[in-house]
């Protein structure tokens, strides 16, 4: 148990009209500035989209967030899927949505989803994708294959091999994209950027993993040139590999770049996919 998750009780499904709001503004702040940059940038209107990322949050602040019109969210800790996944997938399902793997896992979460549907029957649910985003242990590979869609930290070749094999094991495909160190920040998880090319062509070969592109995090530095660098680098790799003509690559398309401080700027160098929390729910009281 991680310490911070005694103080608060993740699972919690209710929150007052106050803090739904104050998540609603926040989804419409963050939708509207994406739909900016992506006009700045001279990019077609919904190509980038928005993952809210949740760590910290409860099941009624995220759920806060999908009535707002998020569509896909991010977690950075097995243990926090395993207390949210239930009552997130059972809400998520009630409003017609099927969260992660949630429908084809035969697990608890896809009791909690047919539960919430009463009479409606699954093929009627929209997918809500379901990403992790932070660093996986192998240990807990097992732990969160049952819940998410995508793996965005993949970072090295022997933990894809892991979790190719637990995936093969489960008869599932998981997504996966490889998490680039473009920053050379040490505090921060990713392979090396001159290994990206090669370690992606390896892991796209692996049966059970579906490789649907990079992930970075950017520079944790003052000077947008140092940032933009970083996110303009893990798009020209991304579009080598896809240039390369190998069809396991073919799909290597995602690049997931930007946060609540450097979105525009991720955005205006190709970003797929924005990861946003603090812009949606507020500074995070806990890490
Ligand atoms: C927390 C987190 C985010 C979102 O960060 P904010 O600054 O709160 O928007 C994005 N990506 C990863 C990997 C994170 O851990």
């Amino acid at each position: 148990m991680v310490a911070y998750m005694e103080h608060k009780n993740l699972a919690n499904e209710t929150i007052d009209d106050e803090r739904k709001q104050q998540i609603a503004d926040g989804v419409h702040k963050v939708l509207d500035g994406i739909a900016a940059a992506e006009s700045d940038a001279g990019r077609t209107a919904g190509s980038v989209r928005l993952l809210a990322a949740t760590k910290t949050r409860d099941v009624g602040e995220i759920m806060a967030a999908i009535d707002a019109g998020v569509r896909m969210i991010g977690e950075n800790r097995p243990q926090e899927i395993e207390v949210k996944a239930p009552g997130l997938v059972r809400q998520c399902a009630s409003r017609g949505f099927a969260l992660g793997e949630a429908m084809n896992s035969g697990t608890e979460d896809a009791q909690a989803a047919a539960a919430a549907l009463g009479n409606a029957s699954a093929a009627d649910l929209t997918p809500l994708p379901f990403h992790l985003i932070g660093q996986l242990q192998s240990n807990k590979i097992n732990k969160v294959l049952p819940h998410v869609t995508t793996i965005e930290s993949v970072d090295n070749l022997a933990l894809a091999q892991k979790i190719a094999k637990r995936a093969v094991t489960r008869g599932i495909t998981v997504g996966v994209l490889l998490e680039v160190n473009e920053s050379g920040e040490e505090s921060k998880s990713g392979c090396e950027p001159d290994e990206a090319a090669d370690l992606a062509a390896q892991i796209a070969e692996l049966d059970g993993l579906h490789l649907e592109g990079l992930m970075t995090i950017g520079a944790h530095v003052h000077d947008e040139a140092v940032i933009r660098r970083g996110f303009a680098h893990l798009r020209e790799t991304r579009d080598a590999l896809l240039a390369s003509g190998t069809p396991a690559l073919a799909d290597c398309r995602e690049l997931s770049m930007g946060m609540t401080q450097d979105m525009a700027i991720a955005i205006s160098e190709g970003s797929t996919i924005v990861r946003v929390g603090t812009a949606i729910f507020g500074e995070r009281a806990f890490i």
